[in-house]
């Protein structure tokens, strides 16, 4: 990053001349903090209670605290959707998932679409300003070669086109038997079936070598832990570690990851000057050995607050208050324009996207708001079921996460901020703002489904 000295100078040489003593502290200037580095960080299925200062019970995430600690926790941050395709979607797009037609459950191995060429991802855009681009672990928006992440704008991937369980799966309904597990190097099959043991650490050498190799460049780096999705691997170091069984070993696993990535970068001098985001795809699977959503209510492919509000942590200590705590709805979709934004670059005119730049809520976490006007759930499906706005959240269908047994759902209103569980319906006293939300709800999902784009066609991309 020699070259961003260069940025700096005249602003040095101004400052200078009317402020001495404040360009000599000036922090902004150095080879570090001009343009950050960015490392984007996603688990599979981590519930939102999983990490220490989100309430994590059983098992340790020292190196996770840190990242709150010495950045941003947000209370209140969301994934657009409730399972991993869409999910995956929305944040390399900064769309909710039915923009870019990817808003239909997940994609099987068997399955012939993925993230359309025609969208523009996060690292589409960085390319252009010099950032190297690197994606690493499950990647879920396409397992043909003409939808792999090195069609999408990364420079090299390292990791499997999807989930998991996709590993030599029988599906029944279709007659398909998909083939063991494909682990590539770019896009190239290196390995059939990998020993899923040792996927986080594969993944967290890959991570710390990709720092290494880019010490002189700005980059971003797609992080995408396959786990802790089902069925659930530790690498021996960790299997036993915890007292919440295999769940707890598999976080203390990614936690040590974030602690290897953290090491890397203070070795590397990039500490100061990379911005890392931590979070979770989705809610977490609700069994007993698996995640914790805490106290909200349901967990994933549900539009309960536990399948769709996940941990969201912001680290780059020199640009962030140490230890803050924001409660302002935040979500994934937002990180391609704060990137790009922080990167000191400009959004394309006419890309119609859904998130925010929110870099004011980074920087002044104690003072900005949150953009949005209201924020929208969409099922594992991709109906709208629920809207929120401030701290009103309206439920008007529960296609999952909903006992058919207990009779037709009821719309549903709960105050998020009285009752975060979502336990106390008070829709009859609240009427008009029912049916107020509930046509916001209809006319955003109508504008939307105007404006959709097509999701990429296997043969018929460009
Ligand atoms: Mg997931």
């Amino acid at each position: 990053m020699i070259q961003l000295w260069s940025l700096c100078v005249p602003v040095v040489i101004r400052l200078t001349l009317v402020a001495p003593l404040l360009a000599i502290a000036l922090p902004g200037c150095t080879p570090q903090t001009e343009r950050p580095n960015f490392i984007v960080i996603l688990t599979d299925d981590q519930g939102y209670a999983d990490t220490g200062r989100y309430g994590a019970i059983g098992f340790e995430t020292p190196n996770l605290d840190r990242l709150a600690d010495e950045g941003l926790r947000f209370t209140d941050f969301y994934v657009p959707a409730t399972v991993c395709t869409p999910s995956r979607a929305a944040l390399l797009t900064g769309s909710y998932p039915k923009r870019v037609g990817l808003h239909e459950a997940v994609l099987f191995p068997y399955s012939e679409h993925g993230l359309n060429l025609d969208e523009t991802t996060i690292p589409e855009l960085l390319k252009p300003l010099g950032y190297r681009t690197g994606m690493i672990g499950k990647w879920h928006l396409g397992h043909q070669a003409e939808f792999m992440p090195t069609r999408q704008g990364f420079d090299s991937f390292f990791g499997v086109p999807y989930s998991n369980d996709m590993d030599g799966h029988l599906y029944r309904g279709r007659g398909f038997q998909s083939p063991p597990l494909p682990l590539y190097e770019n896009e190239e099959l290196v390995e059939s079936g990998p020993d899923q043991a040792f996927l986080t650490k594969r993944y967290t050498e890959a991570a710390v070598q990709f720092i290494k190799n880019n010490v002189d460049d700005p980059f971003f780096l797609y992080l995408a832990h396959n786990m802790p999705h089902l069925p659930l691997h530790a690498s021996a170091g960790f299997a036993g570690t915890s007292e919440r069984g295999l769940y707890g070993d598999v976080i203390q696993e990614i936690d040590w990851s974030v602690g290897e990535i953290l090491a890397a970068l203070e070795e590397a001098g990039l500490d100061q000057g990379t911005l890392i985001v931590f979070a979770s795809d989705n809610g977490p699977v609700l069994r007993p050995d698996a995640g914790s959503a805490g106290n909200l209510r349901g967990g994933k492919a549900t539009t309960w607050e536990g399948g769709m509000r996940v941990p969201g942590i912001v680290h780059w200590p020199s640009r962030i208050p140490k230890g803050s705590v924001s409660g302002e709805v935040a979500t994934t979709m937002d990180l391609l324009p704060t990137l790009v934004s922080l990167a000191g670059g400009e959004m394309p005119q006419g890309l119609d996207i859904d998130g925010h730049d929110i870099s004011p809520l980074l920087f002044q976490p104690g003072d900005a708001t949150s953009p949005y006007d209201a924020l929208y759930y969409y099922s594992r499906d991709g109906l709208p079921e629920a809207i929120r706005e401030g701290a009103w959240k309206l439920h008007v269908a529960k296609s999952r996460g909903w006992n058919q047994s207990d009779g037709e759902f009821p719309i549903s209103l709960f105050n998020l901020e009285a009752d975060p569980g979502e336990t106390q319906n008070v829709a009859d006293d609240h009427l008009e703002l029912v049916e107020r939300l509930k046509e916001k709800l209809v006319q955003f999902d109508a504008a939307l489904t105007r404006e959709a784009r097509p999701v990429g066609q296997l043969g018929g991309s460009r």
